[in-house]
């Protein structure tokens, strides 16, 4: 059974942990120009960015777009719709969110008009009321441009499991996993041999994992390798290749085993950090966000001291 992280759970320890000291605002942040990269024809991917590096991916069918997250601020979420508007006239006909964090939502209100935005059901309940709020608070602190303009804007359409989309001659299947946050969501379009992971995957950057169950990280990422693809576009840095994906998983389960063995022998979280911390350093010496290590090992902790 695991249930003990319950209590951890949701945007309230997102803001309780960054608040802890383990992780700044300003660390979130990325300082790449964006650049649209297209991965398949017709399947373009918005990664880097000023301000947050989350990516955008958007897929032009013949009978509209679809936009799977909407960045950081309604201005980031402007350069999508120009970069979209470069390229067709379509109407945008659905908006999907990987997940609640502001760096895939918060682009949301540009794209309200389109058919439907989509979610899991988490999504919508982490980002209604003083959960929604405090989140958007939060990332209020960063002083990233145009924040201020953000309205939080709710996916409308919401299921618990899987949901497929006929959109445009392409079949998408949109599959819920619990790994980065409860209310995680994957899109496998089997024609492109392509998933887009959210944040289940990052690519060459140490994940953040604020609010994340390690177990069943590691799990998603299997369900994901037993899918037929050749391309992973991340939620975090550039598209790749089947070893995006591997290195994902292998760097949570170094974490949990490390962390693991560290709790057998009765460690402290201190103790386990100062063990665990030079080995992923030197492990992953050409990632970013190495300074998110120590809030990383102590979910690892957290989390496995309760099983
Ligand atoms: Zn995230």
């Amino acid at each position: 059974m695991f249930t003990g992280l319950g209590w951890l759970v949701g945007a309230g320890l997102f803001v309780a942990v960054l608040a802890g000291g383990e992780v700044r605002g300003d660390e979130i942040r990325g300082a790449e120009n964006s650049k649209t990269v297209e991965v398949w024809k017709n399947l373009f991917t918005v990664v880097h960015g000023d301000g947050v590096d989350s990516n955008t991916t958007f897929l032009i069918t013949r009978d509209g777009v679809v936009v799977v997250d909407t960045r950081v601020t309604p201005m980031e979420a402007g350069k999508v719709l120009r970069e979209i508007r470069k390229r067709t006239d379509l109407p945008i006909l659905y908006t999907i969110n990987t997940h609640y964090h502001g760096d895939h939502t918060f682009g949301n209100q540009v794209f309200k008009n389109s058919r439907a935005i989509i979610a899991h059901e988490n999504v919508r309940r982490n980002l209604t009321g003083s959960s929604g709020a405090a989140h958007l608070d939060f990332f209020k602190t960063m002083n990233i441009p145009g924040m201020n303009e953000t309205v939080i804007t709710l996916p409308n359409i919401i299921f618990k499991e899987r949901m497929e989309i006929f959109v445009g001659g392409y079949h998408l299947k949109l599959m819920h996993a619990r790994g980065h946050t409860d209310g995680d969501l994957f899109i496998y379009i089997e024609e492109l041999k392509t998933i887009i992971t959210g944040d289940l995957v990052f690519n060459r950057k140490v994940p953040y994992m604020g609010d994340a169950y390690v177990e069943e990280w590691i799990s998603a990422l299997h369900e994901l390798s037993n899918l037929d693809a050749e391309i992973y576009i991340p939620g975090h840095g550039e598209p790749g290749g089947k070893p995006v994906l591997i290195a994902m998983r292998h760097y949570l389960f170094n974490l949990k085993e490390m962390v693991r063995d560290q709790l057998e022998n009765g460690k402290s979280l201190e103790a386990t950090q100062d063990a665990v911390r030079p080995a992923l350093q030197k492990k992953y010496k050409t990632w970013k966000n190495l300074n998110w290590l120590d809030a990383n090992i102590q979910r690892a902790y957290l989390e496995y001291s309760l099983r």
